[in-house]
C-alpha cells in the first residue's frame, strides 16, 4: 500500500517524461534523503524504474525516475463503429492486444461479449486477471457525471443504460464510461502530445465534431458530463437543419458528415476528403467554397475557445488524410483572423492522426486517469 507521498510521486511521474529525486524533492518540499527512502520502497516493489539519460558532455546527468510500463494493466473498449474493438495497454500506454467483435447494441448481450473477451486477450501476453486494473469504455453520448451510466447516445440508441454496473458485474473490473472526445483528450494528457499541458483543448474532427478541456490538470467533464459539445454550438444563425433539431450548428458546416454532403450537393467528382483537396488545388471553384465554409466555421469555434479560455494548447485530431492542404490552411488562418490580435499566434496547435484503434486506447486512457486521480492527495 502506498502512502500518501508515494501517490504523489506517482502522479508527478505520470505528469512529466521521468523526473530526478531532486527535482522531485523541490516540488514535493520534501528532504532528497525522504524522497530516496520512498523511492526505494516503489522500485522495490517494482512500481519504478531508473534510466540514465546520456551525458550531454557537462557532468554525470541525473538518474531518472519512471513509472514501469508493467507495474499497472488497463482495457479499454469502443463502442463507436460497427465492430467493438478491445485493448490491453500497460502503462506506458502501449497498446498490446487487440480484438474485435461484432457490435451487438444491447446492453445484456455486449457486457457479456466483453467480459468473455477478456481472458483470452490478457492471455496473449501471459497476464493474470490480478494485474488489471480497469476497464474503460468510449462511447458517442452523453455519460453522467459518475462515468457510469450512458445518459443518451443516438448512434447505441440507448438511454440511461447503466453500462459500468452492468460491467462490473460480467467482469469484476472497476469499469469507466466516457464520451469520445473527453477520452481522447485523457489519453492525450496521460500518454500523448498534452502530457506537460496543464490547460488544453482538444479538438476532435470527423464524422461529427467533439471537444474535452484540460483545466489545471483536471478534466472539465461540466456538472451534467455534458462540457464540451461544440459540434451544437450556433455557428450560423438560422443556417443549415441539424440532427439535433437546430439549425446552424458547428456539425453542420464543418464535420466530415457535412463536408461529404457538400460534395454531393454540388455534384463533385471527388470521393474522399483527400479527393476534393485535389479538385481544390486543380482550382476547382465549388472545391475550394467547401473547403472554406467548413475551415472558417471550425477556425471560428476554436479562435472562440482560445478566447474563452485562453488554453496552453489546442490539439486537433483527424481523420488520416483528412486534414491537410487547404482545410488545414483555412483553418489556421481563421483561428488567427477571429482571437484578439493581442493573443493571435500565442496558442500552439498541434494535429494528430485518429484510427480506429485511438478510441480503444483512449477508452483503456480513461481507467489509467481514473485510477490516478482516485489516488488521495
Ligand atoms: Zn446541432
Amino acid at each position: 500500500m502506498l502512502n500518501a507521498h508515494q501517490q504523489q510521486i506517482l502522479r508527478l511521474l505520470i505528469a512529466s517524461h521521468g523526473m530526478s529525486r531532486t527535482e522531485m524533492a523541490e516540488k514535493m518540499k520534501l528532504s532528497k534523503a525522504a524522497i530516496s527512502t520512498l523511492v526505494k520502497e516503489m522500485l522495490h516493489a517494482g512500481l519504478l524504474e531508473e534510466s540514465v539519460p546520456e551525458s550531454n558532455g557537462q557532468g554525470r546527468p541525473s538518474v531518472l525516475l519512471k513509472m514501469r510500463a508493467d507495474s499497472a494493466y488497463f482495457l479499454g473498449a469502443s463502442l463507436l463503429g460497427e465492430q467493438v474493438i478491445l485493448v490491453l495497454i500497460d502503462m506506458h500506454g502501449l497498446v498490446l492486444a487487440k480484438t474485435e467483435m461484432a457490435l451487438n447494441p444491447d446492453p445484456q448481450q455486449l457486457s457479456a461479449a466483453l467480459a468473455a473477451a477478456i481472458p483470452g486477450l490478457i492471455a496473449q501476453k501471459g497476464i493474470s486477471a490480478d494485474q488489471l486494473i480497469g476497464l474503460g469504455v468510449t462511447l458517442s453520448g452523453f455519460v453522467d457525471e459518475n462515468q457510469a451510466i450512458c445518459v443518451q447516445s443516438a448512434l447505441l440508441g440507448w438511454k440511461n443504460v447503466p453500462l459500468a454496473e452492468m460491467l462490473k458485474q460480467q467482469t469484476g473490473l472497476d469499469v469507466s464510461l466516457e464520451n469520445d472526445a473527453k477520452a481522447l483528450a485523457v489519453s492525450e494528457k496521460i500518454f500523448g502530445v498534452a502530457k506537460k499541458a496543464r490547460n488544453f483543448t482538444l479538438i476532435s474532427h470527423g464524422d461529427g465534431i467533439g471537444s474535452a478541456h484540460f483545466f489545471q490538470g483536471q478534466l472539465h467533464r461540466g456538472a451534467h458530463g455534458g462540457a464540451g459539445e461544440i459540434a451544437h454550438c450556433t455557428i450560423e444563425p438560422g443556417g443549415r437543419p441539424c440532427r439535433c433539431g437546430k439549425r446552424g450548428c458547428l456539425d453542420t458546416l464543418a464535420s466530415l458528415t457535412a463536408i461529404r454532403e457538400s460534395m454531393r450537393d454540388k455534384a463533385l467528382a471527388a470521393n474522399s476528403i483527400a479527393e476534393l483537396e485535389t479538385l481544390a488545388v486543380k482550382g476547382n471553384s465549388a472545391a475550394i467554397s467547401i473547403l472554406h465554409q467548413a475551415g472558417q466555421a471550425l477556425g471560428l469555434s476554436i479562435a472562440n475557445i482560445i478566447q474563452m479560455n485562453d488554453p496552453e494548447l489546442i490539439v486537433i485530431a483527424h481523420q488520416p488524410h483528412a486534414f491537410d492542404g487547404l482545410l488545414k490552411t483555412v483553418v489556421m488562418q481563421s483561428i488567427d483572423s477571429h482571437v484578439l490580435p493581442s493573443i493571435m499566434g500565442k496558442t500552439p496547435i498541434s494535429t494528430i492522426d485518429i484510427h480506429a484503434e485511438s478510441w480503444a486506447r483512449a477508452a483503456a486512457s480513461v481507467a489509467a486517469y481514473r485510477f490516478i486521480i482516485q489516488l488521495p492527495d
